[in-house]
């Protein structure tokens, strides 16, 4: 489908761009042409930022339960709309509508938590941040703003965003489902573009708090640029999660977790397993994983990776895993999908026999593939899980309780699966890595969240001249 050109959203309308230099949006499903996107400049957001004030003092002092109110109807509106808001992730990320359902169904229950938050902030004064701002990634291009926007907006903030420039269509649409649940204009505005943005968001004086999702390299940038500037940062990077199997795991269930954590939104989650640690003789094992994968196929259950970038990088690792000697058991490279030449697909791919110091071992891929690599005893398989700079989440596969209890232990990860393939927590839980995947204290949902979006004030008391004077008063 083609849409109109994306437009900003500030003051509860869409307007053009300050600038006209725009980027092409294109479906990885058939590198069809969806939209343009605006490369807005820092006029774009300054004025996204005066709208955002100008609505803080009557949406901050609306009482949270009325606020919450806004995040009922919003939900609902997502429960109403969820095929078509489904098949738009689905359209300009390349996910299966299968799993563009789950992550709609997802942001409904990110808002069910924020509909939860005046239970959960009683008997607190908390003042907000008047402005704060959410810069996002292409993997999810709806749920990692849900995110943010429910309990950012719900704890009585106003809020600047800015989408991944390559999936910007699905936040316009959650612009207009937050407006027809009755958010007051002002209070959620979208400012798209690049890096030119988000470094003025950083810069800006206006903005207090700055929450950002996407890679390491990026995520450091802005960690450091916005705490330079004195505002609140969180900042979660990339991944490369560890699954360590043991070998008296659940065979048929392993394979069937491993296959889907791997390959699930084509291996674009930052929760996805994309390294294997097999602890003695698990051949057994990589047999079923190896006939799992050849379930999996692109353009039916396996959807596309976001660019013929990606594609290419993908593809890349792939071939300096072989020319490594490492050894290739189910090969995705060179994918076609019938009817959709221009997709950008790569097959499910096992590598085994992978070494700790080989590329596809270290760095994340961010595609469908699993490097497997081979050790004798568990503590060999942690010193790989630890020696990795990422930290997003781990797993074990196995039927013994002490040993899963020693690798919730002892792996160096923020999340932690046992039997699980993406041990991702639900609310009211909350999510966020450790290491270099993410910089700053708190996560980026649950209650955790609670505490990055609002400030504590503390206030102390007396009316009672009789109650006399020591140190304190
Ligand atoms: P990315 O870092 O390239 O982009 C994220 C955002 O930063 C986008 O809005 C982009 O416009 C902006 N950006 C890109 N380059 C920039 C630069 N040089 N300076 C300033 N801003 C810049 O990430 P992506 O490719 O969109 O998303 C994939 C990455 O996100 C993966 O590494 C994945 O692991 C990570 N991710 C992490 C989590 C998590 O919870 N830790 C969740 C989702 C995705």
């Amino acid at each position: 489908m083609k849409y109109s050109p994306v437009q900003n959203y500030i003051n509860g309308k869409f307007v053009d761009a300050a600038s006209d230099r725009t980027l092409d949006v294109i479906s990885p499903l058939d590198g069809n042409l969806l939209s343009k996107v605006p490369m807005s400049t820092s006029k774009d957001l300054d004025n996204a930022v005066k709208a955002a004030k100008a609505a803080f003092p009557k949406w901050s002092h609306t009482p949270i339960k009325e606020r919450v109110q806004v995040f009922y109807k919003y939900k609902y509106l997502m429960e109403q709309n969820l095929q078509e808001l489904a098949a738009l992730v689905s359209e300009e990320n390349g996910k299966t509508i299968g799993e563009a359902t789950a992550e709609i169904e997802k942001c409904i229950e990110l808002t069910e938590f924020a509909c939860s938050l005046p239970q959960l902030v009683t008997g607190e004064v908390l003042e907000v941040s008047k402005v704060v701002a959410s810069i996002v990634p292409f993997n999810f291009p709806s749920m990692v703003p849900n995110w943010t926007i429910p309990n950012a907006i719900g704890l009585g903030n106003c809020m600047v965003i800015k989408p991944s420039e390559k999936v910007p269509l699905s936040v316009g649409r959650l612009a207009q489902l937050l407006k027809e649940a009755g958010l007051p204009d002002g209070v959620f505005n979208i400012v798209h573009g690049d890096s030119e943005i988000v470094e003025a968001i950083c810069d800006h004086p206006g903005i207090e708090a700055v929450s950002f999702v996407g890679s390491t390299k990026v995520a450091k940038i802005v960690y450091q640029r916005a705490t330079q500037k004195f505002k609140r940062a969180l900042a979660l990077g990339g991944a490369k999660n560890h699954l360590m199997v043991l070998p008296d795991a659940k065979a048929d269930m392993t394979a069937q977790n491993v296959a889907a954590s791997m390959s699930g939104c084509a291996g674009q989650r930052c929760m996805a397993a994309s390294a294997m640690v097999g602890v003695g003789n698990i051949d057994h094992i990589i047999e079923k994983i190896v006939d799992e994968a050849k379930k999996i196929v692109p353009g039916k259950n396996l959807g596309a990776v976001i660019s013929k970038e990606s594609k290419e990088r993908i593809e890349r690792y792939i071939g300096e895993a072989e020319r490594d000697g490492a050894k290739i058991l189910v090969d995705g490279r060179n994918a076609i999908v019938e009817g959709k030449e221009k997709g950008t697909y790569v097959g499910p791919t096992v590598i085994d026999f992978v070494k700790p110091e080989m590329s596809v071992a270290k760095e994340e891929i961010f595609g469908p593939v699993i490097s497997i690599m081979r050790t004798n005893t568990v503590d060999e398989a942690l010193a790989i899980e630890n020696a990795n700079p990422y930290g997003n989440a781990a797993s074990v596969f196995t039927q013994n309780g002490g040993l899963a209890r020693y690798i919730i232990d002892h792996a160096s990860a923020g999340m932690i699966g046992v039997n699980v393939g993406v041990p991702v927590p639900r609310e009211p839980f909350s999510f966020g890595g450790w290491n270099e995947s993410k910089f700053g204290v708190g996560d980026i949902t649950g209650k955790s969240s609670i505490e990055f979006w609002t400030k504590l004030k503390k206030s102390t008391v007396k009316w009672n001249p009789e109650a006399g004077v020591n140190w304190m008063s």
